[in-house]
């Protein structure tokens, strides 16, 4: 009972929820790949820009020495345009006087371009220590003589310009949306999955259920694309059909016994009570009709008892070699009786054929295909009997031309008490066991039976028996 009250999970929300995982985690991994693969060579990609930057800034500022002096106003030009990209440039000639200074141009600007750069920097880097300072770059002439030194303002180890942040920024926001929708599609296709494979599996347990009732007659409709779903649906459906006829076979049993019992019992209280009463005398003839319904009921329990023994799982077998052919000759021979008084001819055909098999067994087979051949066929009929040999199997055929099996009857005539002929003729004396006893005697050999029949043209019958070789034991 605990058991059962133990926190279950349905199949819908674990499904969800498998999924959901799979894509936070496949999101998280996209991140970590993209943190390793793109930041790094992001960052040198920057720090080459800003360099070609600063190159380009020494170069144009170089050639503003021309003949011995300073191009005033190219200078200022170059260091507004500077400033313009947040670049704040110091220009110093040999002597270290001061041409030109962004701070001495716009100290305004200039601290408001040292606070951005800080901001950018912490906002990508927080954890990062980083510092502005002045890297000095030589000013070089035409004939290569140095001619000053501009200080170019730099906040490091990392500087990224508002671009370059902009680009980072939008990556960021283009992997969380991908991140959020997968996550949203992976619940709505969780979802969706769940549900197809649910409710199949709900139908399923409902008919399980059912069936667990002894309601038979359930079946599950609808097909699923899945393909165990369909073996599953397949199989309950299956074991719906075994259990309806195994229902109906148990009520057809019972009733059997009741009806083949309460007929010799009706006709013995019957007889008893005319005795008893006076109306008959207790003669000989009497009696012996008495005890003739008597044997009739103890062969009715000896079957019963016979059958129960058989149908126990394992039927133990004494397996010798012996030749089929000659067995099933002479139980033929023990039949010339029955025959010859229904005139009905009988013929053997084939030649040696060992078996490996338990042969009393195989002989009680023999024994229940030639008297059901015997008791169905007409008077004047024929019955062929058949042994034959191949490769790997031995085949024994009992074919006749009597009254036939109707094709309804022929899948249930293996079952215990199944008689075609339900209108019960005693005379027949069959209690319908006969065929069951055969079959589990064939298949604990691991061979098989099978029936051919036709209403009013015949029957055939085929065991068929591996050709035993020796168990390993
Ligand atoms: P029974 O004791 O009634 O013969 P079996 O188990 O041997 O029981 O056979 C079951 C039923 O199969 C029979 O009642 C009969 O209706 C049918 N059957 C078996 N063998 C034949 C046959 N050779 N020809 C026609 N019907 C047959």
């Amino acid at each position: 009972m605990a058991d059962r009250r133990r926190f279950t999970i349905s199949l819908r929300t674990r499904l969800s929820l498998s999924y959901v995982i799979l894509a936070i985690i496949s999101v998280i991994l996209v991140n970590i790949l993209t943190g390793i693969f793109l930041d790094k060579p992001f960052r040198e990609y920057a720090l080459q820009n800003q360099e070609q930057r600063y190159r380009e800034i020494v170069s144009t500022l170089s050639g503003q020495f021309r003949s011995g002096s300073w191009d005033m106003a190219g200078i200022e030009n170059i260091g507004v345009a500077a400033l313009e990209q947040s670049t704040i440039i110091k220009v110093q000639d040999n002597s270290g006087r001061i041409i030109w200074d962004a701070t001495k141009h716009n100290n305004g600007i200039c601290r408001n371009i040292i606070e951005q750069m800080a901001k950018n920097v912490s906002s990508r880097y927080p954890g990062v220590k980083s510092s502005y300072s002045e890297i000095p770059y030589p000013l070089v002439s035409a004939d290569l003589h140095t001619i000053g030194t501009v200080m170019i303002g730099n906040y490091g180890p990392y500087y990224l310009n508002d671009r370059d942040l902009a680009f980072l920024n939008t990556l960021n926001l283009l992997l969380l949306v991908v991140g959020l929708f997968s996550i949203l599609f992976a619940l709505i296709l969780g979802n969706f999955m769940a549900k197809r494979l649910s409710s199949p599996i709900s139908s399923v347990i409902g008919a399980a259920q059912s069936i667990s009732k002894g309601l038979f007659s359930k079946r599950i409709t609808g097909n699923s694309k899945t393909r165990e779903i369909n073996q599953l649906t397949q199989t309950i459906n299956d074991l719906a059909d075994t259990m309806g006829k195994q229902e109906l076979l148990r009520k057809r049993l019972t009733s059997d016994v009741a009806h083949e019992l309460r007929t010799p019992l009706a006709t013995l209280q019957s007889h008893m009570e005319a005795m008893i009463d006076g109306i008959w005398e207790p003669d000989t003839e009497r009696l012996r009709s008495c005890q003739e319904e008597i044997v009739r009921i103890g062969k009715m329990v000896g079957d019963l008892e016979k059958l129960a023994r058989y149908e126990s799982e394992n039927i133990t077998l004494n397996r010798e070699y012996f030749d089929l052919s000659e067995l099933v000759k002479r139980q033929l021979q023990n039949f010339e009786n029955e025959f010859l008084t229904k005139n009905i001819t009988a013929d053997f055909f084939g030649s040696e054929e060992v078996v490996y098999a338990d042969r009393d067994k195989i002989s009680q087979v023999a024994v229940n295909l030639l008297s059901n051949a015997v008791k169905y066929t007409q008077a004047g009929g024929r019955v062929r009997v058949r042994v034959k040999g191949s490769e790997d199997v031995t085949e024994f055929i009992v074919k006749d031309n009597g009254r036939g099996i109707p094709e309804e009857d022929l899948p249930y005539i293996f079952e215990r008490f199944y008689r075609a002929d339900k209108s019960r003729n005693r005379m027949t004396g069959g209690s319908g066991i006969g065929l069951t006893i055969s079959k589990a005697i064939v298949e604990a050999h691991g061979g098989s039976i099978e029936v051919h029949s036709t209403i009013d043209v015949g029957s055939e019958f085929i065991v068929t028996l591996p050709k035993g070789t020796r168990p390993a034991d």
